[in-house]
């Protein structure tokens, strides 16, 4: 029990924190995102593919959430985009206070999309409000189908699905429609969405999805 009340506590300070995010994302007028997913899924393929075809329209900025090592974001900084590295140092997850740290480091003017690459993980990344606008999720074809099933808490906090690596569907075992049922289960109202980092299929889809949550 006194286990329970202390995740209690810590996720109650956590929301407090997610509600100045909140205020200080409002008040630059930035739209946030937290990207989630498993190690290897294509959070940072996707992300280099977003801003391939929104650069030079946007203001955008990456914020990249990693155990340990700058790896991606070196990669997304040779971009030219805005890019905050934040290690957690152990931590599995991004939780409100890290995020506070990063956007109060950060110049958000100009800044109208902000894309946060949470670390690769489908458990404890959903307990953790941060207070942005929408939180989206890739899951990818050689996880299996069973994926929804399994980690039901982050499908249903994700407002977008993505599929990623549909190009690799006629060698692996994966039914689209036991996946996209499980996710009918947990969360009937998010966007599902299949791409493929590799061959571009469906990149624009999740861009205009994208870019329709923005209200552009
Ligand atoms: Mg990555
Ligand atoms: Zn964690």
């Amino acid at each position: 029990m006194t286990e329970i009340k202390v995740l209690q506590d810590i996720l109650s300070a956590n929301d407090r924190i997610a509600d100045r995010n909140r205020r200080l994302l409002d008040e630059k007028g930035v739209f946030a995102v937290n990207l989630m997913a498993s190690p290897g899924a294509g959070k940072t393929s996707l992300l280099l593919e977003t801003i391939d075809r929104l650069k030079g329209k946007l203001g955008i900025a990456v914020i990249e959430a990693d155990i340990a090592s700058s790896l991606d974001a070196d990669r997304i900084g040779s971009e030219g985009i805005t890019t905050i590295q934040i290690n957690t140092g152990g931590d599995c997850h991004v939780d409100a206070n890290m995020l506070n740290n990063a956007l109060e480091s950060m110049a958000l003017e100009g800044i109208d999309l902000l894309i946060l690459e949470n670390v690769g993980n489908l458990v404890c990344p959903a307990e953790f409000k941060l207070g942005v606008d929408r939180s989206v999720m890739i899951s990818s074809v050689p996880e299996g189908d069973d994926k929804p099933y399994k980690y039901p808490l982050m499908f249903s906090i994700a407002n977008a699905v993505l599929i990623n690596k549909t190009d690799l569907v006629p060698y692996v075992e994966f039914d689209f429609r036991n996946f996209s049922r499980g996710v009918g289960v947990v969360n009937p109202k998010a966007a599902l969405i299949q791409i493929s980092c590799k061959t571009g299929e469906g990149i624009d889809d999740w861009v205009s999805w994208l870019l329709g949550e923005m209200g552009k």
